[in-house]
């Protein structure tokens, strides 16, 4: 079947009945019957495999790894269904002939085993140690998430590249591996072996992914679902000019044959000395390996990685872990498809496809109208996903997505959810393209760039759009404004566009000090209607501020109700600050509004300020300061504030004994959880005694806090030579100025 993104054969046309790959739905006691379903999962797995390879994608490698997995427990179960040829012992790839010559590889290319938890590496480190009287150490390194390549260099000239293919025949691609830029086409060394084949993995920088798929949609051609297949697409040209104005690199991890020129330069005697000499010749090693011993140390190795799986530019989608004695690994030898001697920890996949329902728009604070994608609920790196945001519709565009597509979704960590590209190859024409609205689909207003050449479109009905309305009321009580925590996201949409009464509570923020608990008595909302706790498919109009009530008892102010007008009541007198945070002055956050607030002390005294008083201000500049002139520009925003200020809140601060500025001229990062500080607190505790709070680590910070779980900012700390202090020591610090 071709399954190239460009010529898509429609897939219902060649994929057997899904149902019937489910074997608890099989009669394995039935020879004929296991047989069948050994075939059709065999099938199953080739036709992904063959679209896999041609650099398509039809499902995502977890559920591809999961088909195997299937495949391998009935081969185990009932042995006499193992082929030469069945998936499980044969390395997967293809040779296109059409495009590319066939070439033999002098020593075979193989796969990998795979382990997918730490009991099952345990079992495999158990059985290699067994096998060598425990005289193994183990290279660990990073499995690199690319296409696997075959270099062959005859006296230190390279002189031919292919792929893998299926292992033993692969695809001369030497005209384009020729122009990656990292791989020498002569070896820096004056004594070359006559002849060595040297295997690596090709890859396609993450940070540069999104560009590419950008450039194809431009070109009006089908985008790449994950850097991967990007990778493989862009290798695998039948013109090395469009390889070559890719931004490919590689890195190598093994070798086959090593002729050495003579007996005084014989062959390594451990992988990881292989790696040093490479690295010698000017070929592209990992900076990532490290030889270990004991399966603590590995594992230790894995959660490290798997900690800081971003924070190298290609993908990683596992840990290799090698026997690192060369004759150790003859030793153990080979299966048909893989190495004894090695095997993978796969880490949790992070990429799964899912189908993309509807691309949806919501109208933020700010007025910035983002689309977002809405997807069948799909569960990733631990938790279910259906919305992603798609930033605006030149990104919509970008990644080459339409309503019905199948697309495969990222969540990288606790990094937010993102759509990577279509899954382009399951198309049938019934998918359709978003159309980015021109007017609010909250207010109706004709939406506009804020500046020439802004991808954003805004709502500019700032004031009364109800969407930015109710955002910017969910913003000032938040944690860095106001801090009213009974004005929640549902409150604040209750206050501003309720189902009943029609004209909402609040029009405006100006007027939030001056809602009465009678204002919200008749606050209605839709919600699901449940009866006994079950729900029913019904909605229904409830009360949102009180509770219902009856005949016999009339409805009442909630506990939440009045929690909220006794928060009302202390946001009175919160600090100049987070009044100035509340106000949405774009740019004007927490750090800015601290810095303004220590500057000028009085809401009325900045905005008396000139721009040029304002930019003096060390951090604010004329960005902000910009900004804060244009702000207090308008009528209905100076409105808010004399509102604000007649319901009594306080909008300057005491004059007080300015805390010892022990930290003045220091930039510090803290990392990880402290005892005895919040995340806001450190930071607060840093600004007030006149040092930088900074949220990541540089050569300019001078120190690193680092709390408990810290990870990749101490790792950073260390790699620079940043001093890292611990709590106690951030204290002394903190109250004397000096760590003495
Ligand atoms: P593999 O990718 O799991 O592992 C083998 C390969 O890892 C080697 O060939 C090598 O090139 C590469 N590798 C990367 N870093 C390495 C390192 N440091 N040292 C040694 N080798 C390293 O196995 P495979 O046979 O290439 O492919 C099978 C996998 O591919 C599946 O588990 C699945 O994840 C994916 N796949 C997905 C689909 C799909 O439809 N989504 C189809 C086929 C295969």
């Amino acid at each position: 079947m071709s399954t190239t993104p460009e010529n898509a054969d429609s897939p219902e046309a060649s994929q057997t009945d899904r149902s019937s790959l489910d074997l608890s739905a099989v009669d394995l006691s039935d020879a004929a019957e296991r047989a069948r379903a050994h075939a059709q999962l065999t099938e199953r797995i080739e036709e992904y495999r063959a679209a896999y390879y041609q650099d398509s994608l039809l499902v995502s490698d977890a559920e591809y790894d999961e088909l195997v997995g299937r495949l391998e427990d009935l081969e185990t179960e009932y042995p006499e269904l193992v082929t030469d040829s069945s998936p499980t012992q044969t390395v997967g790839g293809i040779v296109d002939t059409s495009t590319f010559d066939p070439v033999e590889h002098i020593g075979p290319m193989y796969s990998l085993d795979n382990v997918f938890d730490y009991e099952e590496l345990r079992a495999w480190y158990e059985r290699v140690r067994s096998a060598t009287s425990a005289r193994s150490k183990f290279l660990c390194e990073l499995k690199i998430d690319g296409l696997a390549v075959n270099l062959l260099y005859r006296n230190g000239d390279l002189v031919r590249a292919a792929t893998r293919g299926d292992g033993r025949i692969g695809e001369d691609i030497t005209a384009n591996v020729r122009t990656i830029s990292d791989i020498p086409h002569r070896l820096d060394t004056d004594y070359p072996p006559a002849e060595v084949e040297i295997r690596g993995e090709v890859f396609f920088p993450v940070e540069e992914f999104a560009e590419l798929n950008a450039a194809l949609v431009d070109e009006g051609k089908s985008p790449f679902a994950n850097p991967r297949n990007s990778a493989a697409g862009s290798l695998r040209q039948k013109d090395p000019a469009v390889t070559a104005r890719r931004p490919l690199h590689m890195l190598v991890h093994g070798i086959a044959v090593w002729t050495p020129a003579d007996d005084s330069h014989p062959e390594p005697a451990h992988q990881s000395e292989v790696y040093e000499q490479f690295r010698s010749w000017g070929l592209p090693i990992s900076d990532y390996f490290k030889v270990l011993e004991t399966i603590d140390e590995i594992e230790d190795f894995i959660a490290h990685y798997g900690e800081h799986r971003h924070d190298v530019i290609h993908e990683i989608d596992g840990i290799v872990i090698k026997i690192d004695d060369i004759g150790l690994q003859e030793t153990l030898g080979y299966t048909s498809r893989a190495p004894r001697w090695a095997t993978a920890f796969k880490y949790p996949p992070e990429e799964v496809t899912t189908k993309l329902i509807d691309i949806q728009v919501q109208v933020g604070r700010t007025g910035r109208v983002t689309p977002f994608a809405v997807m069948e609920p799909v569960t990733v790196a631990g938790s279910t996903v259906e919305r992603a945001t798609l930033h605006n519709g030149h990104e919509v565009k970008r990644k080459g997505v339409l309503i019905g597509d199948t697309v495969t979704l990222r969540k990288a960590g606790d990094v937010i959810p993102e759509v990577l590209g279509p899954v382009a190859a399951l198309r049938d024409g019934s998918e359709s393209e978003f159309v980015m609205p021109t007017r609010c689909p909250s207010c109706g207003t004709e939406l506009g760039q804020q500046k020439e050449g802004d991808k954003d479109l805004r709502c500019p009905n700032s004031r009364s759009c109800p969407a930015q309305l109710a955002n910017r009321i969910f913003y000032l009580a938040s944690r860095a404004a106001f801090d009213i925590e009974a004005l929640g996201e549902e409150a604040a949409l209750a206050l501003t566009a309720p189902a009943e009464p029609e004209t909402p509570p609040l029009t405006s923020e100006a007027f939030l000090f001056d809602l009465t608990p009678e204002d919200l008595a008749d606050v209605k909302i839709w919600r699901d209607k449940k009866v006994r706790g079950v729900e029913t498919g019904e909605r229904e109009l409830v009360p949102y501020f009180y509770t219902r009530g009856t005949g016999k008892k009339p409805s009442a102010p909630t506990a939440n109700t009045k929690k909220l007008f006794d928060e009302l009541d202390k946001a009175k007198d919160q600090d100049l600050w987070r009044v100035l945070v509340a106000l949405s002055i774009r740019h004007v956050g927490p750090t800015a509004a601290r810095t303004l607030a220590s500057a000028f002390r009085t809401l009325e005294a900045i905005r008396a300020a000139e721009h040029d008083e304002l930019a003096e201000v060390e951090g604010i500049g004329p960005t902000i300061a910009s900004s804060i002139r244009d702000w207090f520009a308008v009528d209905w925003h100076v409105e808010i504030v004399e509102a604000w200020k007649a319901a009594g809140v306080r909008m300057e601060d005491e004059e007080q004994d300015s805390a010892e500025q022990t930290l003045e001229g220091l930039t510090i990062v803290a990392t990880g959880s402290l005892s005895t500080f919040t995340r806001d607190g450190i930071k607060e505790a840093i600004l007030s005694a006149g040092g930088k709070a900074a949220s990541s680590v540089s050569k300019k910070t001078d120190y690193v806090v680092a709390g408990d779980n810290a990870g990749s900012k101490l790792d950073k700390a260390e790699s620079l030579g940043v001093p890292v202090l611990d709590e106690d020591r951030f204290r002394t610090l903190l109250e004397t100025g000096s760590l003495d």
